[in-house]
């Protein structure tokens, strides 16, 4: 759609029917605004999706939480209070990919198997795989990876290594609930439709998401040790699970009714370098995907889009010099966003107590900024609160040449990188899990 808005009319490829299920159905503030720019605002209210007005964290024990409103910054970058909104994503990716065709995209139903590279160096476009079984190429001038965890041009070696981060020990299991207890207010920490968070212990929650006025998502992430220790099955061990991670969540599932299968995702932290260059950019999950805990993908992949759009009208016309990665600044840009969320991310499992505190005293402001996914250099980021968790990691930032962002979160896995580097024998995701 935005690029649509750039006078350019997109093919879309995708491998699967819509509407089909998906994860990542809480979205922040800054989606909201992503959504209301494309003038979808209606088409949401039209479509009832459930009222977000903040996230609401629980402790263990659900002895003490702690809230952040969803917020905006208008024109003078004054704050104020605003709104957003939960998705079944089966229904919100079908209303978008729909609003897409009608502003003037091709859709078009295959799959992606090969990257085809230009004599020169660059990528000139994909083989498709047509549901038929044949075969064609489509030639691009510009190629958008949006293949999500899939990361189809870092598994074919487009980019740069794809590091794999050690939050890759933990697995994510989730379903769709009927009758859960959800607050009762219509705004503020109580209304009913707010994102929770229901923390265990390190790296082990719970989150709850509305998604429509009888269905909650409930997803709980756990290290993989502990499920592979009790030897069960996914429903198994998400059915027991939920009913001991934190008294809250066992207190709002009163009966366990599922509406859908349980579903389950392993290895979603990774970091794909030079995720951009001559005739392609990798967006959204396609290149970096840190932790669902604060619900920041579709966010980051929206942003990313919009920010994207422009640079690629200015290199159709020829504005931008076709050097070794035409789109360098824009992926300096992209990292830099997602290294603040990294560092926040971080603190927050590192050190839980700092980071509340950091949150409801020392940086109210600039935590709902973050919270609402205001992330770019162009938002006053990284802030005082940023700065101040990087000091608090022992960690710095650097974006020299050809040394930017090197993965140092706490999920990054020295071992793992190794297998993702250029003469690894293991080239793609279902190897290296194979392999393991
Ligand atoms: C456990 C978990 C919970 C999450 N919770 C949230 C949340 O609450 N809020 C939030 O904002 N985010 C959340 N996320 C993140 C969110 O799911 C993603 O960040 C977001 O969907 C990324 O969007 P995308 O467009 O990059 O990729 P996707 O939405 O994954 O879309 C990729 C598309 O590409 C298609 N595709 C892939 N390969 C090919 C190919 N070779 N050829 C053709 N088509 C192809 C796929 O079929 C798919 O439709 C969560 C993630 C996880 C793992």
């Amino acid at each position: 759609m935005f690029l649509l808005r750039e006078g350019i009319a997109p093919v879309i490829l995708e491998q699967e029917p819509f509407p089909r299920f998906h994860i990542g159905e809480s979205l922040t503030g800054e989606s909201a605004q992503v959504l209301r720019r494309l003038g979808l605002e209606n088409e949401m209210a039209k479509r009832e999706y459930p009222i977000k007005h903040g996230v609401k964290v629980y402790g263990t024990n659900a002895t003490n939480s702690w809230y952040v409103k969803v917020s905006s910054r208008d024109e003078n970058w004054k704050l104020y209070d605003n709104i957003t909104w939960q998705v079944r994503r089966s229904d919100f990716d079908d209303m978008m990919q729909k609003e897409a065709v009608n502003r003037g995209a091709t859709l078009r139903r295959g799959q992606a198997v090969q990257a085809l590279m230009r004599d020169g160096g660059g990528l000139r476009g994909v083989l498709v795989r047509w549901p038929d079984g044949t075969i064609e190429e489509i030639e691009a001038k510009v190629t958008l990876d949006c293949s999500g965890q899939a990361t189809f041009l870092a598994n074919q070696k487009v980019t740069g290594p794809k590091y794999m981060g050690s939050y890759d020990k933990q697995v994510a299991f989730f379903s769709h609930v009927k009758g859960a207890i959800r607050d009762s207010g219509t705004s503020g920490e109580n209304a009913k439709d707010n994102t929770l968070i229901l923390y265990h212990h390190k790296f082990h929650w719970a989150w709850f998401i509305p998604v429509d006025s009888e269905t909650v998502s409930i997803g709980l992430v756990t290290p993989r040790a502990d499920f592979l220790e009790k030897k069960q099955t996914p429903e198994e061990f998400f059915r027991h699970d939920l009913f001991t991670i934190n008294p809250e969540l066992n207190r709002r599932i009163p009966a366990l009714d599922l509406a859908e299968k349980v579903h389950v995702v392993p290895n979603y932290s990774y970091q794909v370098r030079g995720f951009c260059g001559k005739g392609f950019i990798c967006l959204g999950d396609s290149h970096r995907f840190i932790d669902p805990i604060f619900s920041f993908g579709v966010t980051v992949t929206l942003r990313e889009a919009e920010l994207a759009a422009p640079l690629i009208r200015q290199y159709l016309e020829g504005k931008i010099r076709e050097t070794e990665n035409p789109f360098r600044e824009h992926q300096i840009a992209c990292e830099k966003g997602i290294d603040n969320l990294e560092d926040m991310i971080d603190l927050f499992w590192e050190q839980p107590f700092a980071f509340a505190t950091f949150v409801h005293s020392r940086y109210p402001e600039e935590m709902t900024d973050a919270f609402a996914g205001r992330i770019y250099e162009s938002e006053h980021q990284p802030s005082p609160a940023i700065h101040a968790f990087r000091k608090m990691l022992k960690r710095t930032r650097s974006y020299d040449q050809d040394d930017y962002s090197i993965p140092i979160g706490s999920r990054y896995h020295p071992e793992r990188a190794a297998l993702w580097e250029p003469n690894s024998p293991v080239e793609t995701t279902e190897k290296w899990m194979g392999a393991r």
